[in-house]
């Protein structure tokens, strides 16, 4: 690599010369990055993973730990608790002042720990999908991780890969790449082995950056740069001040802890002057007792916790097969309303079996279950020589030799498939029947017209050892059509009559209508055709080549639906989300699929892609209203179809695998790609990837979303409905003009909402989805997180309950005390008893909040009432500060409390019990009259 360094041209942040290695030919660039055409040895490479490192680069958008731990100092309500602790020291109530320093203190290192344990577990996510890149070592193809590849290495691009390093290219067929993320130019450019420069930074048609992606095409190329020393690399650290614009959510929590923040500083400012008016206090007490108010109100700790919610959402989500990319999208699931969704793989288990042969004169259902080496097939529960059949014998050449897949048995003799079900099907087929390259004299594939789902066919050009060549094509049948004048009947050549067409197109849909979808085959013998072709393979290309093919046969197969679908089906109806068809298969097996799952009733319209082409965009959304599916359609069809939905108003989830889905999973609301099947470049334009490529993954994660949204609603209603006890006694107070002693001190409301309050709180934030929350309709996207219900019933319900049982508290202790024969005490033990015992009897009244909170209207009990450990340690933990208040003595004294007896112990022990039961016989009526298991 050192020649390289100190030449003419320009040097990139690895010493490379570029130009150098752009001009150079293969054996000199392999010489120049101390590798050959073997590739790496695994040795060498491990040891320049350990001289270069990793091959990551940093996330651009990191702030720096210090920046971040700061934040939460700085922040308007710290500044604001920062000024309140100062005045209330300057006004003589040292205790005070060190008391709000000390919560802003403990409330800021607790944000950080939470924003961090968010942060924790989206980072972990990331490591959890790696980008594999077949690479060869030691002169083995082999997969690795993107992570451990290093300059030197070896490796193969192909359509829909990420490029993982910056390369130069040693060979390649019609490789074209997308690389907007560094030229923002969108059209994809054409890149090939041989040198040519063009304009600007990133002009040179042989080498590839990472952080680009393969749109077409494949290629062999040698890395020269890893990780941070690549390009994009460089890129990435020079846009490492930009900053991520905000989450819908995040902006409404932001205006709500302003609003409240602001209504909380007007409380406060009246509270300061009714109590210079009404009761005549000094500005400086005045303003201790409204600073009471305003921290009361202030919604301290929402935004952490809902980070900290959302972060644990995706978690659970991880957990569910679903990878949430961003934070952000956890809350958007749960506003979906329609899913888009392809069907095999997605809807069905992409696990093909052909189940027939379909020849123009005859019909075989495939019986054997066995392999036979003998050149044999059991057919129709009979061994049938292949040998003499020479329609069955072409038809399985084309089926080995027009063929991308592998099917590998591993050591615990259970199949993998490399490359796509459909295709290995085939090679089952073959391999009953015996059927290989081998016994085939291992033709020599001269090119290949790929697969792609616009085409829907593809084909192999094949020279023979006698020189002769065929072309073999296979794809649906519609399109196949298109290319087909002859038919092959009985071993003879025939052209192909409309009689003909119209028997094949009868027996797949007959095919179709049992939900088998139909290969069809078809062949050119090219002896005698075109010489030209034959002497230079490029000139085969999809419009010379796929023409004027002779028709051999169908090979109808079954994909059965995933078995957990019916399940996941119904609960998207139950929660009034759409679910729309798009595939590439065609209209009748779509039909017949999407019926017996029940996604759509028989009387569902199916538009096919030719059809949606000649629709206007009001016709098509005038479709969307009722029940649809679309077929053969092509993945660019998606866009359309997701951008008319959203046109509706719709939030639109949409999954998709290939190079070609990309816009549409960048369009869509949620773009879902297949972790397993899909490429990197639609698991790159996605918001969710699943491991497992199952549709029921969506569901459970919109069941997982929309858990995540109630639960911060819970979060908002269980720490608001503690403002109400907080309040009243600073009201008792004011409007008695002083007669009614503070039954609250300033530190006790501290106390509770920067205290013991937060701590179960944090456990509603990882409640589990509630039963029933699947069969509302999504959220409207006008809704918003305080909705009236919640202010009802957090001021109007347990706020009010909490008020009157505190206040009886305060009440009782003094009635103990001869009240109302004599005053209410204003200092004094009586006095301190007073407030110790409202001070504990909101604590428990929190205790029943939190455990009431926990559901919307399903019974706690029915959930479980010890399901949720967060919560129960947040009791434990709250219940544990109260004793340490109440019994260490120099906090005693702060905080005005002191040990209480045991009548006032069983009194405290028992409010939670009746405010649990009236709040389930609450939810139970209104279970009972809405007829609803959860909260509308
Ligand atoms: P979906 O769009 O729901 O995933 P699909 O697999 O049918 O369904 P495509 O992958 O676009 O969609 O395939 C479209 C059609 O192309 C299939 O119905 C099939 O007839 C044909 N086809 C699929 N795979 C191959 C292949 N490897 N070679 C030739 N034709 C194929």
């Amino acid at each position: 690599m050192k020649e390289m360094k100190n030449t003419k041209g320009s040097v990139n942040a690895q010493g490379v010369n570029i130009i150098k290695v752009a001009q150079a030919n293969v054996n000199q660039v392999y010489s120049y990055f101390g590798s050959n055409k073997q590739g790496l040895s695994q040795t060498s490479a491990a040891a320049r993973l350990k001289k270069v490192g990793p091959n990551t680069i940093s996330a651009s958008t990191s702030e720096s730990k210090w920046k971040v731990f700061f934040k939460n100092f700085i922040s308007p309500m710290a500044i604001l608790l920062w000024v309140s602790g100062f005045i209330a020291i300057f006004s003589g109530t040292m205790e005070l002042g060190i008391a709000i320093w000390a919560v802003n203190i403990i409330n800021g290192l607790f944000s950080f720990w939470q924003e961090n344990e968010a942060k924790k577990s989206t980072d972990a996510l990331k490591n959890m999908l790696p980008t594999y890149v077949t690479t060869l070592r030691d002169g083995k193809e082999i997969q690795i991780n993107a992570v451990d590849m290093v300059p030197g290495d070896v490796f193969e691009l192909q359509a829909g890969n990420a490029i993982p390093a910056d390369a130069r290219i040693i060979s390649s067929n019609s490789l074209q790449v997308d690389e907007s993320s560094l030229t923002g130019e969108s059209l994809p450019v054409s890149k090939k082995a041989d040198y040519k420069h063009g304009n600007g930074k990133f002009a040179e048609q042989n080498i590839v950056f990472a952080g680009t992606t393969v749109t077409n095409g494949s290629a062999t190329a040698v890395a020269y740069s890893t990780g941070q020393k690549t390009e994009f690399g460089n890129i990435a650290k020079l846009t490492n001040s930009q900053q991520k614009a905000e989450s819908p959510l995040m902006k409404e929590l932001d205006q709500l802890t302003k609003q409240l923040s602001k209504i909380a500083i007007g409380l406060g400012i009246a509270f300061f002057v009714l109590a210079i008016f009404f009761v005549h206090y000094p500005a400086a007490k005045a303003f201790i007792f409204a600073l009471g108010m305003v921290v009361a109100f202030i919604p301290e700790g929402l935004l952490p916790t809902v980070t900290l919610s959302l972060a644990q959402g995706t978690k659970r989500m991880a957990k569910k097969n679903a990878l949430v990319k961003d934070l952000n999208s956890v809350e958007t699931l749960g506003e979906t309303s329609v899913i888009c969704s392809d069907k095999t793989g997605t809807l069905t288990q992409n696990q093909m079996t052909i189940n027939n042969i379909w020849f123009p004169n005859e019909e075989y259902t495939v019986t054997g279950t066995g392999y036979y080496n003998n050149g044999k097939i059991q057919l129709d529960g009979k061994d049938i020589k292949v040998a003499d059949h020479p329609d069955l014998k072409l038809l399985l050449t084309m089926a080995v030799l027009d063929n991308d897949t592998q099917v590998q048995v591993n050591s615990k003799n259970q199949p993998s498939i490399i490359g796509t079900p459909t295709e290995a099907a085939l090679n089952i087929l073959t391999a009953k029947a015996g059927v290989s390259n081998a016994t085939l004299g291992n033709p020599y594939r001269m090119t290949e017209l790929p697969f792609d789902s616009d085409r829907k066919r593809m084909s192999v050009v094949m020279a023979n050892k006698d020189g002769s060549q065929e072309i073999y094509t296979k794809g649906a049948l519609d399109s196949m059509l298109t290319t087909i004048d002859k038919i092959l009947v009985d071993g003879k050549v025939r052209p192909i009559t409309d009689a003909d067409i119209a028997k094949i197109n009868k027996s797949e849909a007959d095919y179709a209508q049992k939900g088998l979808r139909a290969l069809a085959f078809a062949y050119r013998d090219m002896n005698g055709d075109n010489p030209d072709f034959q002497k230079d393979a490029k000139k085969y290309s999809v419009d010379s080549a796929e023409k004027h093919l002779t028709f051999v046969g169908l090979t109808p197969m079954s994909d059965p639906p995933r078995p957990e679908i019916y399940d996941a089906v119904k609960k998207c109806h139950n929660a009034s989300i759409k679910i729309i068809m798009v595939t590439g298969d065609s209209p009748l097996i779509a039909k017949s699929v999407a019926t017996k799952i029940g996604i759509v009733s028989d009387k569902a319209r199916v538009i096919t892609g030719d059809e949606l082409s000649k629709m206007s965009d009001s016709n098509l959304q005038a479709a969307l209203q009722h029940e649809v599916i679309f077929a053969r359609v092509a993945p660019e069809d998606k866009y359309r179809i997701v951008q008319n939905n959203q046109a509706l108003g719709r939030i639109v989830a949409s999954t998709g695998d290939g190079v070609n889905d990309a816009p549409a999973l960048k369009k869509a609301d949620i773009g879902v790609a297949m972790g397993a099947t899909g490429t990197d470049v639609a698991k790159e334009a996605a918001d969710m990837i699943l491991t497992d490529d199952n549709f029921a993954s969506i569901v459970a994660a919109i069941e997982e979303g929309r858990a995540v949204y109630s639960n911060i609603q819970k979060f908002l209603l269980y720490i608001l409905n503690s403002n109400v006890p907080e309040a009243l006694p600073s009201v008792l107070f004011l409007f008695s003009r002083g007669l009614i002693p503070l039954p609250l001190t300033v530190m006790q409301i501290l106390t509770i909402d920067l205290g013991t309050d937060m701590l179960p709180a944090l456990g509603l934030g990882s409640e589990r989805a509630e039963p029933g929350i699947m069969n509302q309709p999504p959220r409207s996207q006008s809704s918003h997180l305080l909705n009236k219900s919640i202010i009802w019933k957090a001021f109007g319900w347990y706020g009010l309950v909490a008020s009157v049982i505190s206040a009886g508290a305060y009440f009782f202790v003094n009635y103990a005390h001869g009240w109302p024969h004599v005053a209410l005490a204003s200092s004094g033990p009586v006095y301190v008893e007073a407030t110790t015992m409202t001070l504990a009897a909101i604590i428990f009244c929190q205790i029943a909040a939190v455990i009431n909170c926990r559901t919307d209207l399903t019974s706690v009990f029915k959930i479980g009432i010890f399901s949720n450990h967060r919560v129960l340690w947040g009791i434990v933990g709250e219940i544990f500060l109260l004793l340490l208040l109440m019994y260490v003595p120099f906090l005693r004294s702060a905080f005005n409390t002191m040990p209480i007896g045991p009548q006032e112990w069983l009194f405290l022990i028992c409010i939670p019990i009746p405010l649990v039961l009236i709040e389930e016989i609450r939810k139970f009526i209104v279970r009972k009259v809405t007829g609803n298991n959860t909260e509308v």
